[in-house]
């Protein structure tokens, strides 16, 4: 029989855990969180709240006939991912610039989400969902592992929560740990899955050009390992005039993948169309490009034309050393924000 401790993410007392002394690690898997796997060292790379929203938000629940076919977090190095993988085939790296390119960046954003998963959780229309108090904490996006804010957390759960009420997202009826999606929540989600897709294809923008070839076979390669279908433009459209064309494929996409290594009007053009879109946009960009340096006046003349944009939406940057590096790091990205 398990025995239960407190998550150190959530705090919910239903949590096991599992310390590892050979590779310093610990696997828990929590009832809030779900599974997941924190390496020594790790803990002081991420923000543990963003982490336990993350988690709250993107776990699968606990396998109970196949244990070993749960999806499992991996907070660690590549060995430990690797030996986690032999064990648990769904197994997924989780970095921080993973958790920080997820974290919803504006209070609706928050607000979305929250509708999203709890529309993911009603059966049928007019069921009450139990959230407790503990659980709104995470659900709200409060920082719990900020001391300094800790006595205004209740401040903090009563606005989101009347907020919802008050926007009549919520049915008022009942108390402040009963949540029942009201038409107006039901409206908002209709909104925000209307060019949500459950196709497999994924668009990718980039420039094409012979000095891009091996960077767009890395890319095929790692959207196939997670398991799309790359959607790569001149291979599916030969006269680059049909744009209505192109915005379709876009609409109709799962996500985009936009890799800036070199730098291309275009490709920002689409990524920009699919973000208003409300489609996640990955961002690659090769180390080369990501750290290099305009010294000579030339290089600093072309240097606005030259450098890719790395101020996009305040989105977190993958950033990759080679070919290989690329194709294993997007099929991880993808797995963990895309599921
Ligand atoms: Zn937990």
């Amino acid at each position: 029989m398990d025995m239960f401790f407190n998550c150190p993410l959530c705090n919910h007392n239903k949590c096991s855990k599992d310390t590892d002394n050979k590779t310093n690690s610990t696997h828990y898997n929590c009832e809030m969180c779900g599974g997941y796997v924190i390496q020594s060292g790790y803990y002081e790379k991420v923000n543990l709240d963003k982490l336990t929203a993350f988690l709250y938000y993107n776990h699968e629940e606990r396998n109970s006939e196949h244990p070993n076919k749960t999806k499992i977090y991996v907070l660690g190095s590549d060995e430990l991912l690797t030996e986690y993988k032999e064990r648990y085939p769904n197994s997924n790296l989780l970095t921080s610039e993973m958790v920080e390119n997820w974290y919803p960046k504006t209070f609706s954003d928050k607000v979305d989400l929250f509708l999203l998963n709890l529309y993911k959780k009603t059966k049928y229309m007019g069921e009450v969902i139990h959230i407790d108090h503990i659980e709104q904490g995470i659900a709200f996006f409060f920082d719990n592992h900020n001391e300094e804010i800790s006595e205004e957390r209740d401040y903090h759960i009563n606005f989101f929560n009347s907020y919802l009420r008050k926007q009549e997202f919520l049915s008022n009826e009942g108390a402040f740990e009963e949540f029942c999606l009201a038409p107006k929540g039901y409206q908002r989600v209709d909104e925000l899955q209307k060019y949500k897709s459950s196709n497999p294809n994924v668009f990718v923008s980039m420039a094409f050009n012979d000095n891009t070839k091996s960077t767009r076979e890395a890319i095929r390669n790692g959207i196939i390992d997670a398991g799309y279908s790359p959607e790569f433009i001149d291979e599916i459209i030969h006269n680059h005039q049909i744009v209505p064309e192109m915005f379709r494929l876009i609409r109709e996409c799962r996500f985009l993948i936009l890799d800036i290594s070199e730098p291309n009007y275009g490709a920002y053009y689409e990524a920009g169309y699919a973000m208003g879109l409300g489609k996640e946009v990955i961002i690659c960009c090769s180390k080369e490009s990501f750290s290099k340096e305009y010294i000579t006046d030339e290089e600093k003349r072309y240097q606005k034309y030259l450098k890719p944009h790395f101020d996009i939406a305040q989105k977190q940057i993958l950033v990759w050393n080679d070919e290989k590096d690329l194709t294993h790091k997007l099929s991880e990205w993808i797995k963990a924000i895309i599921g």
